[in-house]
């Protein structure tokens, strides 16, 4: 009669840690009449969010109906896109794809005159020198790179310029 000895992590080849498995997706996203204005906004260099009449709250991006009361928002007026940093977090490790190379700050920012947040990169400054309630303003791309989307800004930066290290740029 044979024992069955247990096995152990020596007699298990090396794990798999990753496999390269690539792929292409062709699809159309719809907007929609609401998600349009913010895109189209983008595109012209300006914030346009929408104010819900039924309980007041403002969006950006802004969605056709409110959230809250499903009412159907105001027509889009310009907000300037500064605010302050609401929470962030410090990205310090590299994977596929990315844009920056880290250390660098993903934040959630609330814009003024908005009631909700939105995340992008906090750029020009220390990761370390981030803190919540700092104030940001939006850094546009160049003209002939502008398009409807959020990719408009490249990023935010401090909106006091003495707190710019002026060093880490996207
Ligand atoms: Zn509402």
């Amino acid at each position: 009669m044979s024992s069955v000895r247990p096995s152990t992590a020596t007699d298990l080849p090396a794990p798999v840690r990753t496999i390269s498995a690539p792929f292409h997706v062709d699809y159309t996203y719809v907007a929609g009449v609401g998600r349009s204005v913010y895109l189209r906004g983008m595109a012209e260099r300006r914030f346009l969010a929408r104010r819900c009449p039924g309980c007041g709250q403002v969006y950006f991006p802004a969605p056709q109906h409110c959230a809250r009361c499903l009412q159907v928002l105001d027509p889009p007026f310009e907000i300037p896109g500064t605010g302050a940093v609401s929470t962030f977090c410090i990205v310090n490790l590299p994977f596929p794809g990315q844009l920056v190379e880290p250390p660098y700050v993903v934040a959630y920012i609330n814009l003024d005159g908005t009631g909700n947040k939105l995340q992008h990169r906090v750029l020009e400054v220390a990761p370390g020198d981030v803190a919540v309630g700092m104030q940001v303003e939006p850094v546009w791309t160049d003209d002939d790179r502008l398009e409807p989307s959020l990719a408009s800004v490249r990023y935010f930066r401090p909106a006091d310029p003495a707190l710019r290290d002026g060093g880490h740029d996207a």
